[in-house]
């Protein structure tokens, strides 16, 4: 893949990126170093001098862990290289600040080589450098072979403004692409405007929850909270002039496919109940896993007398200032909920139905200092480099860990001997923040560690739990009363305000959206219970419609839902291309191609930790035990497959013309 050059890298947008030049004094430098993470500074160091022996001359990272960005490397090691990566910085600001060396494809194979200890295989090394944006293959997606003309006369309308339909728009208007968005709520953010409780944060490293084409210098925390998440999607909006596309407080209420003009007819609600219905050639629906709340149907909830809400649906008025509060659920929600509020309320029981795992990490609750905030914005390459620290250890480097070793018996306690080093690498974590026996049997999972969502901790969890106006209450709800929860002993505890940390359906995502396709059939009928889609994305009988973080498309152990959203806008805009450019209406995944595709994804997730029978309580999993809603295979492999789509996995409404080749350009196995 042809590498960018330094030259390339100054224009001023990638600059943004990849670093700006600076003429700070020592003391900003120093700083900057004091505070960076080393192995990202190592590879800056190369970008800063063109010279790889300095990685010959200096200590290296151990190995890339996880929730770690120092490489497992000692204090004297960080130290030596910091002590140099001073000087290098120094005389590159003297020198000016030169275009920054971009490694060809061996010199990354050896930076790659350095920064990983030898953990990125060769197969990897072309997903990491788009990513890097050594190569921008990413950013531009394969070359378009339609017209600019036959692209402003493809209108399409995208359902919700999340992070995925804000995405959207940003594409399809670079394309040249007429679009409309569509969003119920009254801004941008989707999940992120929606979940407003207290403590609400990202738990994957914001360097990677970010665009691939934005900077990340921005970022307060290492995980950042909801309301800079918020503030980044608004400025990104802005940045790319996208609020003039979309129609906020305005409901999709439906949409059906038109077979003889091959448009989608998409019904609209607007705020004061006014309907209407626009026409477009594709829909794109990024309404996403987690748009749909759930309240368990539990006895008696609807007589509880005091205020109550959903973690997404979070009501500003409810004052907990000295309340009794019940949280219900200790998930990922109730996990970050309740630490916030304890102490404002007089007095939280929380009831955890079923304990999850956390997995240790110290820079959870972390702020990014200055120093690191600097570096990221101007040493050369730093920024990428630490947004691959930050992923590269939990997302494909962990398929070992999460796949079930049929020989591995402990009774459902892991899957393997690598998941069980996890298993008890989170054992020992907890018992670094409590010793009380019966709190520690209270919070560890009966099931393999991962098979669920990891969620992240730096103590704050079991520190809270062990404070006195906080109690942990596992035995079952028996009913809720006006006054409070009884549980199945029998026992009642007093509540003046309810709260909801019960998650989200994500195996119906389109909710009440009734969306119609070929010959009137129900998208919502055709999924059930087990939603699919090829690679996520396109279902067959629904021509030019396109999900995003559609079904099989959750990668739950350390992806990032940006990036893979990401992988999906540029196969939805390779699909508008091929559309247009073979001189056809439209496009549908061929039959045995997307049910091939759901088959063996589903075959090989039940190889895979969340199927395992001992994961017994799993919103990924539905009433018959599969997982519609998970990615079964690496972020690598969909990064690829996504690259482009196959004509050859297509029907297409009119003949089938060059310029494409009808043939399967690329495998997805
Ligand atoms: P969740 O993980 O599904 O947790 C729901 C909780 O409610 C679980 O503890 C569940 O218990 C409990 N529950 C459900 N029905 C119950 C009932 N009838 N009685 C008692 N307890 C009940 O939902 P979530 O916490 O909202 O998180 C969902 C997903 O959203 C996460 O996995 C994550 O992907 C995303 N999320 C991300 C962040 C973040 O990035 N920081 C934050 C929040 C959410 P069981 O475990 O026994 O089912």
């Amino acid at each position: 893949m042809p590498h960018l050059t330094g030259a390339e890298v100054r224009d001023p947008e990638l600059a943004r990126l990849t670093g700006l030049p600076f003429d700070d004094d020592d003391e900003i430098l120093k700083a900057a170093i004091d505070e960076a993470s080393v192995p990202a500074l190592l590879m800056s160091m190369v970008h800063m001098t063109g010279d790889l022996s300095i990685l010959d001359e200096l200590p290296r990272p151990f190995m890339l862990i996880a929730m770690d960005l120092q490489g497992g490397m000692s204090e004297p090691d960080k130290d030596a290289v910091r002590a140099r990566a001073f000087e290098v910085a120094r005389d590159y600001r003297d020198r000016g600040c030169p275009p920054p060396f971009v490694p060809d494809e061996h010199q990354l194979r050896v930076m790659l080589d350095v920064i990983s200890a030898g953990q990125v295989g060769s197969e990897f090394v072309d997903y990491v450098a788009a990513d890097l944006r050594i190569t921008d293959v990413d950013q531009n997606g394969p070359a378009l072979a339609s017209s600019a003309p036959q692209r402003a006369g493809f209108p399409v309308v995208v359902i919700g403004c999340g992070e995925a339909g804000l995405l959207a728009g940003i594409k399809l208007k670079q394309a040249g692409i007429p679009f409309t968005i569509v969003e119920k709520q009254p801004g941008v953010g989707g999940t992120w405007l929606a979940n407003r409780y207290p403590g609400c944060r990202v738990d994957i490293a914001s360097q990677y929850y970010t665009y691939s084409f934005e900077p990340t210098d921005h970022w307060e925390h290492h995980y950042a909270t909801q309301p800079e998440i918020l503030r980044y999607l608004r400025d990104v909006m802005d940045r790319h002039g996208i609020a003039e596309h979309v129609r906020f407080d305005t409901e999709v209420t439906g949409a059906a496919w038109d077979d003889a003009t091959s448009t989608w007819r998409v019904r609209v609600r607007g705020a004061h109940g006014g309907v209407e219905e626009l026409t477009a050639r594709a829909l794109i629906c990024a309404v996403g896993q987690f748009s749909t709340a759930v309240i368990p149907d539990i006895n008696g909830a609807k007589d509880f007398a005091g205020p109550a809400c959903h973690t997404a649906a979070w009501d500003d008025s409810i004052d907990l200032d000295g309340k009794r509060v019940a949280v219900i659920g200790a998930g990922a929600s109730g996990f970050q909920l309740v630490p916030a509020i304890a102490g404002t309320a007089a007095h939280i029981d929380v009831y955890q139905r079923t304990p999850q795992w956390m997995a240790p990490n110290v820079h959870y609750h972390e702020p990014v200092s200055p120093g690191a905030r600097w570096a990221t914005r101007h040493l050369p390459y730093y920024g990428r480099w630490l947004r691959f620290v930050s992923w590269w250890p939990i997302a494909d480097a962990l398929d070992e860990q999460i796949t079930i070793d049929p020989d591995w018996d402990t009774g459902g306690l892991s899957v393997s001997a690598g998941n069980q080093a996890i298993r008890d690498m989170f054992i020992a974590w907890m018992r670094a923040f409590a010793d009380d026996e019966e709190l520690l049997a209270k919070v560890t999972p009966g099931y393999p560690p991962m098979g669920k969502r990891t969620l992240q901790d730096d103590g704050t969890w079991l520190t809270t739990l062990q404070r006195d106006d906080v109690d942990l209450i596992t035995d079952g709800i028996a009913e809720i009363t006006a006054g409070g929860v009884t549980d199945t002993r029998g026992v009642h505890r007093r509540a003046d305000v309810l709260l909801w940390a019960t998650g989200f359906d994500v195996n119906h995502q389109l909710g009440p959206i009734d969306i119609r396709g070929r010959g009137g059939v129900g998208l919502n009928e055709a999924w059930g219970d087990a939603a699919y889609a090829y690679l996520g994305v396109t279902v067959t009988g629904f021509p030019n419609l396109f999900c995003m973080f559609g079904p099989g498309t959750n990668a739950v152990n350390g992806a990032s839902i940006i990036y893979n959203s990401e992988c999906q806008m540029r196969y939805i805009l390779g699909c508008i291309d091929m559309i247009l450019a073979s001189g056809a209406a439209s496009a549908e995944p061929l039959a045995e191609v997307c049910s091939d595709y759901d088959r063996r994804s589903q075959e090989r997730l039940q190889t895979m930790v969340y199927a395992h029978p001992a994961v017994s309580s799993s919103y990924y999993k539905n009433a018959a035990g599969e997982l519609p809603t998970l990615f079964a295979w690496r972020i690598a492999d969909y990064w690829k497959w996504t690259h482009r789509p196959n004509p050859g996995d297509y029907s297409f409404t009119k003949p089938f013309d060059k310029p494409f080749d009808k043939q399967r350009t690329q495998e997805v196995s």
